[in-house]
């Protein structure tokens, strides 16, 4: 008992030496841009009172929350990023009235608008209103491209970055997501194509499709009260017509009419889902033309340079809004960029190729990095570009300098060091957030910073997801190196919905039917409920196994071969 404080000391020396090992993180303080430090204060957290029966939660996350209040009942519009930031809204909300939640209006699927939806419909049973096409992204998100968007996304709001290195979100705060975040989105029950015009707790509105900063998006006008509730297609920064977490083509031309509508509807307030609510017809209407100006220009001017055979490296050198644009402090490049809204109008018209026939199939990187290496004269004279492209500040082409050497050499710590010091200081130049963050996060990367998902999905959220996109999903996951000699029909029995869904593996390819298409050489019988929370990964397959929940005719092994086809790490 005597050598238990050494072999506690002991235990504490190895756990500080571990500590200190996985230690990531800035070596000096991250400068902080002020031109950023200085929205923080339009992002306290507060409830504004728009009108006597209208408010606006602003700074509990990324976005705002609307509380309606009608005769007996209110309604919610965007319901934050978790569970737990829709629960603190709700109670400051519960402060200004008791009243039950009688309907939830998702502006568009975005994350920020709709994780927090069953902290709000908690014992209220509302009614859940979203575009038609809200589920159909809502499920791409989650199921095809959930691993690489989440990845980008976490660099983007810079969500692992500490307080100094995150000074906001351009748009919002931050995106407090960690590793206990709890998800909670309900499927919408009421959805519309053009527009729906209701009345609800006694409140007349009428909600139109409004396709911009999503394809899915809505507004909500309140023709009495000459209120606008416009989501994400109007916020006090120069609009995110691409962004970088990654993005099908946001149709601009769509976006632009979308201000179109809302600038003829003549609204006295509009309350837009992220930044402060704007007032009076003069400056909304102000507002609202600069902003529509700014995204024509964008295109129109970008649609010119392509069809004179302009490259997207061209035309971003070329497209600047006019000055008048520039100066506007709604289209400040808070979070969105012209830049990258040039390369995507190009990319959303003509896909990948930029014109180049040198871009048709270009060499590999290996083979770039094994030519820029000799024409530099070896190793040692591109190290030493590297470093003098560093002491000359030229951070950009320390990158690129860099991403040919380390395809070379991966494990180069000295080159690796200079490329995490031109990261951070290109970061701390930014006053675009979404940029700053990325080559921060980067940084981090780089010094061993795991970017794994840091949510965990609700149990009743699981489950309402369709089966048809969780198969879609387990397709898209295939391994085909592993299944290119594979050929082998599963089918799946649904026991407590007595649905069939068969998987054939066809050579490196996954065929998915909601029926069975041949006898099959498995057959796998378990419950939608079961096997939805085993692909969110709520379960362990081996242990639901064992626990008998899953019933496996075929043969156990073949079974847990057959799982192995997919990639199925995290
Ligand atoms: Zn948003």
């Amino acid at each position: 008992m005597k050598c238990l404080p050494q072999i506690i000391l002991l235990l504490l020396c190895i756990s500080l030496i571990n500590c200190n090992q996985n230690k990531v993180g800035f070596q000096q303080p991250v400068a902080t841009n002020e031109a950023l430090k200085a929205l923080n204060e339009s992002f306290e957290k507060r409830i504004i009172k728009v009108a006597d029966n209208i408010h606006v939660a602003i700074g509990f996350g990324l976005a705002n929350s609307i509380l309606i209040e009608g005769k007996d009942s209110v309604i919610i519009v965007d319901c934050m990023e978790s569970i737990a930031a829709g629960a603190a809204v709700k109670a400051a909300f519960r402060k200004i009235t008791a009243k039950p939640i009688k309907a939830i209006i998702y502006t568009h699927n975005h994350t920020d608008h709709i994780f927090g939806a069953s902290a709000f419909a908690a014992n209220e049973q509302p009614d859940i209103y979203a575009h038609e096409l809200m589920p159909y992204y809502l499920d791409q998100n989650a199921a095809i491209v959930r691993n690489i968007i989440e990845e980008r996304a976490y660099r983007m709001f810079g969500v692992f970055l500490d307080a100094d290195a995150l000074v906001n979100c351009g748009i919002g705060p931050s995106l407090n997501f960690n590793e206990h975040t709890e998800l909670g989105v309900i499927r919408p029950n009421i959805v519309f194509r053009d527009s729906l015009f209701v009345s609800i707790a006694g409140i007349e509105m009428q909600l139109f499709h409004a396709p911009g900063e999503t394809p899915d998006h809505l507004m909500i006008w309140l023709p009495n009260e000459k209120i606008l509730l416009c989501g994400d297609n109007l916020y006090k920064t120069f609009p995110n017509l691409y962004t970088i977490r990654g993005t099908p083509y946001r149709d601009i031309n769509l976006w632009k009419n979308s201000l179109d509508k809302m600038r003829y509807l003549k609204p006295e307030i509009i309350v837009p889902s992220h930044t402060e609510p704007i007032y009076g017809n003069d400056s909304i209407q102000q507002i609202l033309t600069d902003y529509r100006d700014a995204i024509q220009f964008i295109h129109d001017q970008t649609v010119r340079g392509m069809n004179m055979g302009l490259t997207p490296n061209e035309l971003v050198e070329q497209i600047n809004l006019p000055q008048h644009l520039q100066q506007s402090p709604w289209l400040q490049e808070f979070y969105g960029k012209t830049a990258w809204s040039v390369r995507s109008v190009f990319d959303g018209y003509l896909g990948f190729f930029d014109g180049n026939p040198t871009n048709l199939l270009p060499l590999t990187n290996k083979e770039n990095a094994t030519n820029i290496e000799n024409l530099a004269g070896g190793k040692e004279a591109l190290f030493q570009q590297i470093k003098q492209a560093f002491e000359e500040e030229k951070y950009q082409w320390v990158l690129e300098l860099t991403d040919y050497f380390l395809t070379l050499h991966t494990n180069d710590n000295a080159a690796k060091d200079f490329r995490i010091r031109a990261l951070i200081k290109l970061g701390e130049r930014q006053s675009n957030p979404n940029a700053r963050h990325y080559y921060l996060t980067a940084a981090l990367e780089l010094q061993g910073l795991e970017n794994k998902s840091r949510v965990i999905p609700s149990i009743s959220m699981v489950h309402s997801v369709p089966l048809s996109v969780i198969f879609n999903g387990l397709a898209a996951r295939l391994n085909a190196e592993k299944s290119i000699n594979n050929n082998q029909t599963v089918v799946f029995e649904f026991t407590d919905t007595k649905e069939k869904w068969t998987v054939q593996i066809r050579k490196g390819i996954a065929e998915v039917q909601p029926f069975v298409i041949q006898k099959p050489d498995i057959t796998i019988k378990v419950k939608t409920t079961v096997w939805k929370e085993l692909a969110a990964k709520l379960r362990k397959p081996l242990k639901t196994y064992l626990s008998g929940e899953i019933k496996v005719d075929g043969g156990e092994i073949a079974f847990i071969n057959f799982m192995r086809l997919f990639d199925m790490e995290e």
